[in-house]
């Protein structure tokens, strides 16, 4: 992605990576003995791979997962050697020679493709590093039952491939009550203890608020690293990562009585000051945050009227002292205090899709970390 100057762009998106590692390091703190990863898939849930990935390298990450193949080939060159890279998908059928001189670990989930992986291994002549997923309860990625039957039955079929972790992934992590999830981490040791010893890796982001239980030797959070809140219900102990700022273009008198945006959805009740912002939906400030959005200047809340649009939205800024605001000023659209999760609220949806939807037209800045931790 180009970075594009302030000057030229409609607002600016600010990612701190200092929170991002502090968060990595509190989730750290909570897991004990157990290995903190860092999901990065979705170019780090849209907040910059190349930059976020480095910057937890630096705090001491070694253990990084992406999606898909392809982002980790474009990842690899950005980590140091002692860096692993793993990608959820695994690699498709005729990508595994690809996967491997990418320097890339698959997760294998299903048993055509532990067999692909075995067969790449042998024609190279060495045991290729995988991590193996068993579905327990999402019926999305990984080996299902009958699939695990098979190969406890034959563990050969393991053979020649030098397996990393055995992994799965909970389908109601952020409810902490939710029975679910203690059936999902039963299943895990049930099937842990059919298959070779290896390490286990369960947790994503609220998993590891579920307790020690759930840790085993490996973590794989993303979005808590990011600033989401990792509990439904409860306060937030992760730092807020991101600040976007859009711009004025245009400030306008309107009587009461004027309708404004598409489809006239809001009229205005009293003689308004409205603030057209460069921001629309196509820059992932959803559409459905039309008339419930809102901005924040100088602590004032600056509610969203009328629908949002492509590249715009309108907000009503009578509540500001006059002049505050001109061409050009920034406006806060998501904040520490507006952050994603209540945006997110506002939108129904998660925080996760407003992070992953976040356009590409900002001027991006990345806030490196203050200062080196100390060594540990
Ligand atoms: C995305 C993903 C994660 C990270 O989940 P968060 O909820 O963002 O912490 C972990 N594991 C798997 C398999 C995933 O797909």
């Amino acid at each position: 992605m180009t970075p594009r100057p302030l000057t030229t762009a409609g607002a600016v998106l600010t990612i701190d990576l200092g929170a991002i590692c502090n968060n990595w390091r509190a989730l750290r703190a909570l897991v004990g003995k157990a290995t903190c990863a860092a999901v990065v898939k979705a170019d780090a849930y849209g907040l910059g791979a190349r930059q976020v990935a480095p910057a937890l390298y630096r705090a001491g990450c070694r253990h990084f997962f992406v999606a898909h193949l392809d982002e980790g080939a474009a990842l690899r060159p950005a980590l140091p050697a002692d860096a692993t890279i793993y990608v959820l998908h695994g690699a498709h059928p005729g990508a595994e020679a690809d996967c491997a001189a990418h320097g890339l670990v698959p997760v294998l989930n299903s048993l055509p493709q532990v067999a692909a992986w075995q067969k790449l291994g042998i024609m190279q002549g060495q045991a290729l590093p995988a991590v193996l997923q068993i579905d327990t309860g999402m019926a999305r990625l990984g080996l299902a039952a009958d699939e695990l039957d098979q190969l406890a039955a034959v563990p050969a079929v393991l053979q020649g491939i030098a397996l990393q972790f055995v992994m799965s992934h909970l389908a109601s992590a952020e409810e902490q009550d939710n029975p679910a999830n203690r059936a999902q981490r039963e299943r895990f040791r049930a099937a842990l203890a059919r298959l070779p010893k290896a390490r286990a890796s369960l947790a994503n982001s609220s998993g590891i608020f579920l307790g020690g239980d759930y840790h085993f030797d490996l973590v794989r959070p993303g979005a808590a690293l990011y600033g989401v809140a990792p509990v439904a219900g409860r306060a937030n102990p992760l730092r807020p990562a991101i600040r976007l700022q859009g711009k004025v273009l245009q400030l306008r008198t309107i009587e009461a009585g004027t309708p404004v945006g598409y489809a006239h959805t809001w009229t205005a009740a009293r003689r308004s000051r409205i603030a057209t912002v460069a921001v629309g939906y196509a820059d992932g400030y959803l559409r459905s945050l039309s008339n419930r959005g809102h901005a924040l200047c100088d602590g004032i809340r600056l509610p969203l009227v009328g629908n949002v649009s492509m590249d715009t939205l309108t907000l009503d800024v009578t509540d500001l002292p006059e002049g505050r605001l001109g061409e050009g000023t920034l406006v806060d659209l998501a904040d520490p205090v507006n952050d994603v999760d209540a945006i997110a609220a506002r939108a129904g949806t998660i925080g996760y899709e407003i992070l992953t939807s976040l356009g590409a037209r900002y001027a991006r800045r990345h806030i490196e970390p203050a200062a080196a931790p100390p060594a540990q």
